[in-house]
Protein backbone atom coordinates (compact mmCIF):
# COMPACT_ATOMS: atom_id res chain seq x y z
CA UNK A 1 0.00 0.00 0.00
CA UNK A 2 1.16 3.65 -0.94
CA UNK A 3 0.12 6.74 0.97
CA UNK A 4 -1.32 9.31 -1.40
CA UNK A 5 1.47 12.71 -0.69
CA UNK A 6 1.00 16.19 -1.94
CA UNK A 7 -0.19 17.45 -5.63
CA UNK A 8 2.90 17.06 -7.62
CA UNK A 9 1.44 18.52 -11.10
CA UNK A 10 -2.25 19.17 -12.24
CA UNK A 11 -2.83 19.08 -16.35
CA UNK A 12 -5.67 19.23 -18.35
CA UNK A 13 -7.18 15.81 -17.95
CA UNK A 14 -5.61 14.41 -15.09
CA UNK A 15 -3.79 15.27 -11.90
CA UNK A 16 -0.18 13.41 -10.39
CA UNK A 17 0.10 12.81 -6.64
CA UNK A 18 3.72 12.33 -5.18
CA UNK A 19 3.69 8.98 -2.63
CA UNK A 20 5.49 7.60 0.27
CA UNK A 21 7.18 6.26 -2.12
CA UNK A 22 9.68 8.96 -4.29
CA UNK A 23 9.65 6.58 -7.30
CA UNK A 24 6.01 6.52 -7.71
CA UNK A 25 2.92 8.41 -8.22
CA UNK A 26 -0.75 8.40 -8.23
CA UNK A 27 -1.98 9.60 -11.59
CA UNK A 28 -5.75 10.76 -11.19
CA UNK A 29 -8.01 11.32 -14.00
CA UNK A 30 -10.67 14.17 -14.25
CA UNK A 31 -13.95 14.73 -16.01
CA UNK A 32 -12.79 17.70 -18.18
CA UNK A 33 -11.81 17.63 -21.46
CA UNK A 34 -10.05 20.53 -23.56
CA UNK A 35 -9.62 21.15 -27.37
CA UNK A 36 -7.47 23.06 -29.55
CA UNK A 37 -4.76 23.48 -27.12
CA UNK A 38 -7.34 24.42 -24.26
CA UNK A 39 -9.11 26.99 -26.20
CA UNK A 40 -12.47 24.49 -25.87
CA UNK A 41 -13.30 23.03 -22.51
CA UNK A 42 -16.21 20.86 -20.75
CA UNK A 43 -16.86 18.09 -19.44
CA UNK A 44 -17.14 14.26 -20.19
CA UNK A 45 -19.44 12.40 -17.48
CA UNK A 46 -17.38 9.89 -15.86
CA UNK A 47 -14.92 10.18 -18.67
CA UNK A 48 -12.00 10.08 -16.11
CA UNK A 49 -13.19 6.29 -14.17
CA UNK A 50 -13.73 5.11 -18.19
CA UNK A 51 -10.18 6.55 -19.42
CA UNK A 52 -8.41 5.05 -15.93
CA UNK A 53 -10.13 1.43 -16.57
CA UNK A 54 -9.30 1.94 -20.38
CA UNK A 55 -5.61 2.85 -19.63
CA UNK A 56 -5.05 0.70 -17.14
CA UNK A 57 -6.05 -2.39 -19.24
CA UNK A 58 -4.27 -1.26 -22.24
CA UNK A 59 -1.05 -0.92 -20.14
CA UNK A 60 -1.51 -4.41 -19.26
CA UNK A 61 -2.38 -6.00 -22.67
CA UNK A 62 1.14 -4.22 -23.87
CA UNK A 63 3.40 -4.91 -20.47
CA UNK A 64 1.99 -8.30 -21.13
CA UNK A 65 3.76 -7.81 -24.71
CA UNK A 66 7.05 -6.68 -23.12
CA UNK A 67 6.45 -3.10 -23.99
CA UNK A 68 8.16 -1.11 -20.56
CA UNK A 69 5.57 1.02 -19.16
CA UNK A 70 4.96 3.22 -16.08
CA UNK A 71 1.89 1.22 -14.87
CA UNK A 72 2.26 -0.17 -11.60
CA UNK A 73 -1.60 -0.95 -10.89
CA UNK A 74 -5.11 0.72 -10.83
CA UNK A 75 -5.93 1.61 -7.46
CA UNK A 76 -9.19 3.01 -7.63
CA UNK A 77 -12.25 4.02 -9.86
CA UNK A 78 -9.75 7.27 -10.72
CA UNK A 79 -6.48 5.79 -9.64
CA UNK A 80 -3.70 4.52 -11.10
CA UNK A 81 -0.19 4.17 -9.16
CA UNK A 82 3.08 4.88 -11.86
CA UNK A 83 6.35 5.01 -11.72
CA UNK A 84 7.47 8.79 -11.75
CA UNK A 85 9.09 9.94 -15.27
CA UNK A 86 11.29 12.33 -16.11
CA UNK A 87 8.53 12.63 -19.51
CA UNK A 88 10.33 13.31 -22.59
CA UNK A 89 9.25 16.34 -24.25
CA UNK A 90 8.47 14.69 -27.49
CA UNK A 91 4.99 13.51 -28.37
CA UNK A 92 5.06 10.87 -30.53
CA UNK A 93 2.17 10.57 -32.79
CA UNK A 94 1.74 7.06 -34.68
CA UNK A 95 -0.60 7.00 -37.89
CA UNK A 96 -2.53 4.33 -39.82
CA UNK A 97 -5.05 6.18 -41.33
CA UNK A 98 -5.28 9.93 -42.70
CA UNK A 99 -7.17 12.02 -40.33
CA UNK A 100 -6.90 15.48 -38.09
CA UNK A 101 -4.00 17.12 -38.71
CA UNK A 102 -2.85 15.17 -41.23
CA UNK A 103 -5.91 15.16 -43.45
CA UNK A 104 -5.60 19.24 -43.37
CA UNK A 105 -1.42 19.01 -44.24
CA UNK A 106 -2.15 17.23 -47.18
CA UNK A 107 -5.60 18.46 -48.28
CA UNK A 108 -6.92 14.73 -48.27
CA UNK A 109 -10.09 13.12 -46.82
CA UNK A 110 -10.14 11.59 -43.68
CA UNK A 111 -10.31 7.86 -43.92
CA UNK A 112 -7.84 7.19 -46.87
CA UNK A 113 -5.62 4.19 -45.03
CA UNK A 114 -1.86 4.87 -45.10
CA UNK A 115 0.56 2.66 -47.76
CA UNK A 116 2.80 2.58 -44.19
CA UNK A 117 2.76 3.85 -40.86
CA UNK A 118 3.54 6.87 -40.09
CA UNK A 119 5.41 8.39 -37.22
CA UNK A 120 5.20 12.15 -36.14
CA UNK A 121 6.90 14.29 -33.61
CA UNK A 122 5.71 17.01 -31.93
CA UNK A 123 7.21 19.48 -29.17
CA UNK A 124 5.24 19.11 -25.88
CA UNK A 125 4.43 22.69 -25.13
CA UNK A 126 1.13 24.09 -24.19
CA UNK A 127 2.65 27.74 -24.95
CA UNK A 128 3.58 27.24 -28.90
CA UNK A 129 0.80 24.75 -29.10
CA UNK A 130 3.01 21.50 -29.87
CA UNK A 131 4.66 22.39 -32.71
CA UNK A 132 6.00 19.59 -35.73
CA UNK A 133 9.21 19.17 -35.09
CA UNK A 134 11.55 16.24 -36.74
CA UNK A 135 14.58 14.34 -35.36
CA UNK A 136 17.26 17.06 -36.34
CA UNK A 137 15.01 19.85 -34.12
CA UNK A 138 14.99 16.64 -31.26
CA UNK A 139 19.09 16.29 -31.76
CA UNK A 140 19.45 19.77 -31.89
CA UNK A 141 17.96 21.14 -29.23
CA UNK A 142 18.71 18.04 -26.89
CA UNK A 143 15.46 16.67 -26.37
CA UNK A 144 16.68 13.30 -26.61
CA UNK A 145 19.87 11.54 -27.63
CA UNK A 146 19.31 9.41 -30.42
CA UNK A 147 19.09 6.27 -28.53
CA UNK A 148 16.41 7.38 -26.66
CA UNK A 149 14.71 8.41 -29.80
CA UNK A 150 15.68 5.11 -31.77
CA UNK A 151 14.05 3.27 -28.68
CA UNK A 152 10.94 5.52 -28.59
CA UNK A 153 10.49 4.86 -32.47
CA UNK A 154 10.76 1.33 -31.73
CA UNK A 155 8.16 1.15 -28.76
CA UNK A 156 5.48 3.27 -30.78
CA UNK A 157 5.66 0.57 -34.11
CA UNK A 158 4.77 -1.92 -31.79
CA UNK A 159 2.99 -0.49 -29.37
CA UNK A 160 0.92 0.13 -32.90
CA UNK A 161 1.23 -3.36 -33.96
CA UNK A 162 -0.15 -4.74 -30.13
CA UNK A 163 -2.89 -2.18 -30.22
CA UNK A 164 -4.14 -2.16 -33.84
CA UNK A 165 -4.79 -6.07 -33.28
CA UNK A 166 -6.31 -5.74 -29.95
CA UNK A 167 -9.05 -3.24 -31.27
CA UNK A 168 -9.23 -4.80 -34.88
CA UNK A 169 -10.46 -8.27 -32.80
CA UNK A 170 -12.82 -5.64 -31.11
CA UNK A 171 -14.34 -4.24 -34.61
CA UNK A 172 -12.23 -0.89 -34.01
CA UNK A 173 -10.39 0.28 -36.25
CA UNK A 174 -6.56 2.58 -34.54
CA UNK A 175 -6.81 5.38 -36.61
CA UNK A 176 -3.98 7.12 -34.68
CA UNK A 177 -2.63 7.74 -31.71
CA UNK A 178 -0.75 10.04 -29.10
CA UNK A 179 2.45 8.27 -27.35
CA UNK A 180 4.57 10.02 -24.37
CA UNK A 181 7.80 8.77 -22.89
CA UNK A 182 9.87 9.38 -19.68
CA UNK A 183 13.35 8.87 -18.13
CA UNK A 184 13.00 6.41 -14.89
CA UNK A 185 16.49 4.76 -13.34
CA UNK A 186 18.05 4.96 -16.76
CA UNK A 187 15.17 2.91 -19.01
CA UNK A 188 12.64 4.93 -20.97
CA UNK A 189 9.03 3.65 -20.05
CA UNK A 190 5.45 4.80 -21.81
CA UNK A 191 3.86 7.03 -19.87
CA UNK A 192 1.08 9.19 -19.90
CA UNK A 193 -2.15 7.76 -21.13
CA UNK A 194 -3.92 5.18 -23.74
CA UNK A 195 -7.56 6.39 -23.77
CA UNK A 196 -10.00 7.87 -26.26
CA UNK A 197 -8.26 11.63 -25.15
CA UNK A 198 -5.36 10.71 -27.17
CA UNK A 199 -6.23 7.87 -29.90
CA UNK A 200 -8.56 8.08 -33.05
CA UNK A 201 -10.68 4.83 -32.72
CA UNK A 202 -13.39 4.57 -35.57
CA UNK A 203 -16.27 1.74 -35.81
CA UNK A 204 -14.93 -1.09 -38.19
CA UNK A 205 -18.48 -1.07 -39.53
CA UNK A 206 -20.02 1.99 -39.42
CA UNK A 207 -16.37 3.97 -39.11
CA UNK A 208 -18.45 6.12 -36.37
CA UNK A 209 -16.06 8.29 -34.73
CA UNK A 210 -15.50 6.81 -31.13
CA UNK A 211 -12.95 9.06 -29.64
CA UNK A 212 -12.32 12.87 -28.50
CA UNK A 213 -13.50 14.21 -31.58
CA UNK A 214 -16.72 13.85 -30.98
CA UNK A 215 -15.85 16.57 -28.44
CA UNK A 216 -13.81 18.75 -30.53
CA UNK A 217 -16.35 18.39 -33.08
CA UNK A 218 -19.57 18.52 -31.10
CA UNK A 219 -20.74 15.52 -32.65
CA UNK A 220 -22.36 14.70 -29.47
CA UNK A 221 -23.07 11.12 -27.58
CA UNK A 222 -19.62 11.38 -26.41
CA UNK A 223 -20.00 9.85 -23.12
CA UNK A 224 -21.66 6.54 -25.08
CA UNK A 225 -18.80 6.80 -27.61
CA UNK A 226 -16.13 6.18 -24.55
CA UNK A 227 -18.49 3.64 -22.69
CA UNK A 228 -18.74 1.70 -26.11
CA UNK A 229 -15.03 1.79 -26.35
CA UNK A 230 -14.89 0.59 -22.32
CA UNK A 231 -16.93 -1.96 -22.89
CA UNK A 232 -14.62 -3.61 -25.91
CA UNK A 233 -11.55 -3.05 -24.55
CA UNK A 234 -12.74 -5.06 -21.07
CA UNK A 235 -14.59 -7.58 -23.32
CA UNK A 236 -12.22 -10.97 -23.64
N1 LIG B 1 -3.19 14.00 -29.98
C1 LIG B 1 -3.15 14.12 -28.61
N2 LIG B 1 -2.71 15.28 -28.05
C2 LIG B 1 -2.29 16.33 -28.78
C3 LIG B 1 -2.35 16.22 -30.19
C4 LIG B 1 -2.80 15.05 -30.76
O1 LIG B 1 -3.50 13.19 -27.90
O2 LIG B 1 -1.88 17.35 -28.22
C5 LIG B 1 -3.65 12.76 -30.60
C6 LIG B 1 -5.03 12.91 -31.23
O3 LIG B 1 -6.04 12.51 -30.35
C7 LIG B 1 -4.93 11.96 -32.41
C8 LIG B 1 -3.46 11.94 -32.78
O4 LIG B 1 -2.77 12.42 -31.64
O5 LIG B 1 -5.31 10.65 -32.01
C9 LIG B 1 -3.13 12.78 -33.98
O6 LIG B 1 -3.63 14.08 -33.80
P1 LIG B 1 -3.56 15.19 -34.93
O7 LIG B 1 -2.14 15.53 -35.22
O8 LIG B 1 -4.38 14.77 -36.10
O9 LIG B 1 -4.11 16.48 -34.25
P2 LIG B 1 -5.57 17.01 -33.97
O10 LIG B 1 -6.37 16.84 -35.20
O11 LIG B 1 -6.04 16.21 -32.81
O12 LIG B 1 -5.30 18.44 -33.61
Amino acid sequence: MVTKGKKLYEGKAKILYETDNPGLLIQYFKDEATAFNAQKRGVIREKGVMNNAISARLFGLLEENHIKTHFVEKLSDREMLVKRLDIIPVEVVVRNIVAGSLAKRMGLEEGVPLKETVVEFYYKSDELGDPMINNYHIRAFGLATDEELKEMVENALRVNEILKRFFDERDILLVDFKLEFGRHHGEILLGDEITPDGCRLWDKGTLEKLDKDRFRRDLGKIEEAYEKVLKKVMSS
